[in-house]
C-alpha cells in the first residue's frame, strides 16, 4: 500500500511528498510538532495534544495555521488514507518558508504543515510490554526550554542512539544535581515500595507528557498516590518499579537501569494494571473508517 502524506495543503504519496528546501523547520528546527497515538482507528487524547501543539507554537510565536478541529479533521484523513487501525500520527507546523536569515521573516509566511501516520508493531510491542525494558543515564545536555515540543531534538536522538548501541531501550537523562529529567522521548516514573508513583514535576526541565497528564487521571481514578518530585538515580534504582510514558508506547515498564534489576527485573503489578486501564482514562477520538470494528 502506498503511504499517504498531506503536506502545505495537499495529499501525496510519501516518497514523493517534500517541504521546500528553505522552509525554516528544515533549516533551524523552528517548528512545533506532536505525536497522537491511533488505537482502533481513533485519535488518542486528541484535545490535549492540540492543547499543548497550540502553547508550543505561543511559545515560538508562530501562528496556529487553521483551527484545532481542522487540524484535527486533517489527521483523521491522513490516518484515513494509509488504513492505520494501531499506530501512529505526526503532526509538524514549521514557521514557513523565507529567505535564510536567522530572525523571523518581516513579512507574515504561511506556517508549514505536514501530517503522515504509520501503523505500529503491536504484537512486537506487547512483547515488550510483557517482558520489560532497560534503560542506560546520561546527562542532559539539552536546551533549558524543553517544555517546547520543538522538531530541534538531536540532544534526544543522539540519547537514543547511544542506548541502542549500548543494547538498551530508551535513555534516561540526568540533570547537573544527578536527577533524572526524563527519556530522550518518553516521562519517567517509579513506584515506591509503599506504592506511591514518583516522576518529576512538569517544569521547564521536561516535556509535559499528555500520557503523563493522563495517567494522573489514571492514578486517582485506580486509588493510587503521585509525589510530584525529583528522583535520583539511586533511587530508581532501589524502587520497586519504573516505567516510561509516552504516545507510541503508552506505559513501558523498565526491569533494568544501566544494568540494575528493578524488582525482579520484571514488569511490576502496578505498572501492568496502570498499562490494562490506562485507555479506559484516556479521550477517544471518532473512528475514521466503517472498516473498523
Ligand atoms: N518526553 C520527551 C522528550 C518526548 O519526546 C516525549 C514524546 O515524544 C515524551 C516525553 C512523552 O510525551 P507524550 O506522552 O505527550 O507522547
Amino acid at each position: 500500500m502506498t503511504r499517504t502524506a498531506y503536506v502545505n495543503g495537499q495529499y501525496m504519496p510519501l516518497g514523493v511528498a517534500s517541504v521546500r528546501i528553505e522552509d525554516r523547520g528544515l533549516q533551524f528546527a523552528d517548528a512545533a510538532y506532536e505525536v497522537c497515538e491511533i488505537k482502533a482507528g481513533r485519535i488518542i487524547d486528541e484535545r490535549r495534544h492540540m492543547e499543548r501543539l497550540g502553547r508550543s507554537l505561543d511559545a515560538l510565536q508562530i501562528p496556529m495555521p487553521m483551527s484545532q478541529a481542522a487540524l484535527g479533521a486533517i489527521m483523521r484523513e491522513v490516518v484515513r488514507r494509509n488504513r492505520v487501525r494501531d499506530g501512529i500520527v505526526y503532526l509538524q507546523v514549521s514557521r514557513g518558508v523565507a529567505a535564510r536569515n536567522h530572525a523571523f521573516p518581516r513579512a507574515p509566511v504561511r506556517p508549514g504543515i505536514v501530517v503522515t501516520a504509520r501503523r505500529s508493531d503491536t504484537i512486537e510491542m506487547t512483547r515488550r510490554a510483557d517482558q520489560g525494558v532497560t534503560v542506560i543515564t546520561l546527562p542532559d545536555n539539552r536546551w533549558e526550554r524543553v517544555d517546547i515540543k520543538t522538531v530541534g531534538l538531536l540532544p534526544n536522538v543522539l540519547a537514543k542512539q547511544k542506548a541502542v548501541d549500548a543494547g538498551a531501550f530508551e535513555a534516561w537523562l540526568i540533570d547537573k544535581g544527578g536527577f533524572v529529567t526524563e527519556g530522550s522521548a518518553t516521562n519517567a516514573w517509579i513506584v515506591q515500595k509503599d506504592g506511591t508513583l514518583v516522576t518529576r514535576p512538569a517544569d521547564r526541565g521536561i516535556l509535559r507528557g499528555i500520557t503523563r497528564g493522563t495517567l494522573f487521571e489514571v492514578v486517582a481514578g485506580e486509588g493510587l498516590r503521585i509525589e510530584e518530585r525529583p528522583f535520583t538515580v539511586a533511587e530508581a534504582k532501589t524502587a520497586s518499579e519504573a516505567f516510561l510514558t509516552g504516545s507510541s508506547l503508552s506505559i513501558m515498564p523498565v526491569v533494568e537501569i544501566d544494568g540494575h534489576a528493578i524488582g525482579r527485573r520484571q514488569p511490576g503489578p502496578i505498572t501492568a494494571r496502570l498499562r490494562a486501564v490506562f485507555h479506559d482514562y484516556a479521550e477517544i477520538g471518532p473512528v475514521w473508517s466503517s472498516l473498523v470494528p
